[in-house]
């Protein structure tokens, strides 16, 4: 008697949007029979942070980018919109389906839901199974000596480090067509500009000119990274924000248009052509930033409240200054705060969906300790704005900025933006590109314009309080009263200025 074909595999993408290093995808060809990839837009099964504006641009093209690429093996993307297992359940069952394969995702909302899902296809029958391709170390296989989740990155890592690489499940998405594939897929689900993913005001203008979504993308920005050997400056020059110092991978990554296993081995093969591991210095620094995003998802996972509340409990008291109109809130998202490094951040932001990590630090330490506004609506805002929006980096990020998550950055150290703008902006190349109304000014003055003779602000076309604003708060004031506040809630602290 000839063998029975297997059902279908439904392969339910979801923030793994790559053929390559994708086990899920890997377990569904081995199962045999015809492997239908679906994605389905479910906003309610996000919890309380469905995806921001930035992010649904992403999601388009990268979606569009991972259609093509099945069109290319036989197969194609089947669409649809709604509740996740409702959906699933009526592809299924149009396809015959009898199995359904993912990779799992980390956000408290979208884990509760997944088990839920996982439960109920079992119990009806289905095969349901879930895979990892977007992390090196899942937060549940990693404690520390005493049997707990790390809270500080270096011993984290250093545990991390020491259970040794995982290497990529595939290493190339796989060749050969799927048989079946393309047309049990045909007709389905809708189109992908019924999603309504693409912003309807255009604010999203200049991302195309700096963005490839999808994972051919991906792996260009890799490569060019890689072989520009940006890798090995890149302890030196990752903190300059006017230089291309940094990979540009962090939307890639969330979207998993590449995974961090296939990073680690990119990594390490250089390392293997120059006869050292790590190839360099700035590679070992590079590998541990990637290793941040891991400790990021470690923390999000043990401590679901932190995108909402902070990690540091003492920290709900915090006495947050008074913004009843936004009137500053609104300042500070349009770049008009008047402390150049900051605004050319958020104009940064604005413009490409992206802004450099040393700057992140910089405009969230103004927000939450020169404007004393709470982190959340800076991290709210960042959600609506970065295409690489993730839940797991933001909440690490904005409570380390804050003083009041793990490993955090101390309340007391209040980033000084004028030094920080002289130190990482000495030749001015960053705020010049993103604040040209100051363009004009003299190095010297041009993080702090308002310190600048009234001749040399007019030759440089500059009228403060017209075409560039006043400084909104004055540093030193705005420092003594954040310390204030935090020593009010905390008692004495040892002052120290960044
Ligand atoms: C307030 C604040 C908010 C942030 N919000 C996000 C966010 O929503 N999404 C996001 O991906 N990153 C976030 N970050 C972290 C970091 O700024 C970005 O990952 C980085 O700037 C992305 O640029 P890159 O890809 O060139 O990074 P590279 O320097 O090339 O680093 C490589 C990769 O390592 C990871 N990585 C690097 N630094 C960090 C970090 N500090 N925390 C976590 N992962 C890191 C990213 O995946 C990044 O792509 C935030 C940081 C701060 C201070």
């Amino acid at each position: 008697m000839p063998a029975a074909v297997p059902t279908p595999t439904l392969l339910w993408f979801r923030q793994d949007l790559r053929l390559a290093d994708n086990a899920a995808l890997a377990a569904a060809l081995s199962r045999g029979g015809p492997v239908l990839p679906v994605f389905v837009l479910d906003d309610a099964g996000e919890g309380r942070w469905p995806m921001g504006g930035a992010a649904r641009w992403w999601l388009h093209h990268s979606l569009a980018a991972l259609d093509a690429d099945l069109r290319g093996r036989g197969a194609r993307l089947i669409l649809a919109r709604g509740d996740s297992e409702a959906e699933l359940r009526r592809i299924a069952a149009e396809t015959g389906a009898g199995a359904v394969y993912w990779n799992r995702r980390y956000e408290p909302a979208v884990r509760a839901r997944d088990a839920g899902i996982k439960a109920r296809l079992t119990a009806a029958g289905f095969e349901a199974k879930s895979f990892n391709s977007a992390l090196l170390f899942e937060p549940h296989t990693i404690r520390n000596k005493q049997d707990r989740p790390f809270q500080v990155f270096t011993p984290f890592w250093r545990h991390c480090c020491g259970l040794g690489w995982s290497e990529p499940v595939v290493s190339d998405a796989p060749a050969k067509a799927w048989a079946g594939s393309g047309a049990a897929g045909q007709g389905l689900g809708s189109k992908l500009a019924e999603l309504g993913l693409l912003p309807s005001i255009p604010w999203d203008a200049g991302f195309p000119a700096m963005w490839t979504p999808g994972e051919a993308g991906a792996a260009a920005r890799l490569k060019r990274f890689l072989e520009s050997s940006a890798v090995h400056r890149y302890d030196e020059e990752r903190n300059r924000p006017g230089l291309d110092g940094t990979s540009g991978l962090s939307p890639h990554l969330h979207w998993g248009e590449i995974g961090p296993r296939q990073i680690v081995a990119a990594v390490r093969a250089l390392g293997r052509e120059a006869g050292t591991d790590p190839a360099s210095n700035g590679a070992r620094v590079f590998l541990s930033e990637v290793g941040w995003r891991e400790f990021a998802h470690h923390l999000l996972f043990h401590f679901e409240h932190t995108p909402e509340r902070p990690l540091r409990e003492d920290f709900e008291r915090f006495p947050w200054a008074e913004d009843s109109e936004g009137t500053k809130l609104r300042a500070w998202r349009k770049g008009r705060t008047g402390y150049p490094i900051v605004d050319a951040g958020m104009r940064q932001l604005w413009a490409t969906g992206w802004m450099h990590n040393r700057v992140r630090m910089i405009v969230a330490s103004f927000l939450v300790k020169h404007l004393r506004l709470p982190w959340q609506g800076g991290a709210a805002w960042f959600w609506d704005t970065l295409l690489d929006a993730d839940l797991a980096s933001n909440t690490l990020g904005w409570q380390w900025s804050a003083g009041c998550g793990a490993d955090a950055a101390p309340y007391f150290r209040v980033f000084a933006p004028v030094t920080q703008g002289e130190r990482f902006d000495a030749a001015g190349d960053y705020v010049r590109r993103w604040v040209p109304e100051l363009a004009g000014l003299p190095d010297s003055y041009l993080h702090a314009p308002w310190t600048a003779p009234a001749g040399e602000l007019a030759m440089a076309g500059v009228e403060l309080g017209k075409t560039y604003p006043r400084p909104m708060v004055d540093h030193a004031e705005a420092r003594a009263e954040a310390l204030a506040a935090f020593k009010a809630l905390r008692g004495e602290v040892t002052e120290r200025d960044a």
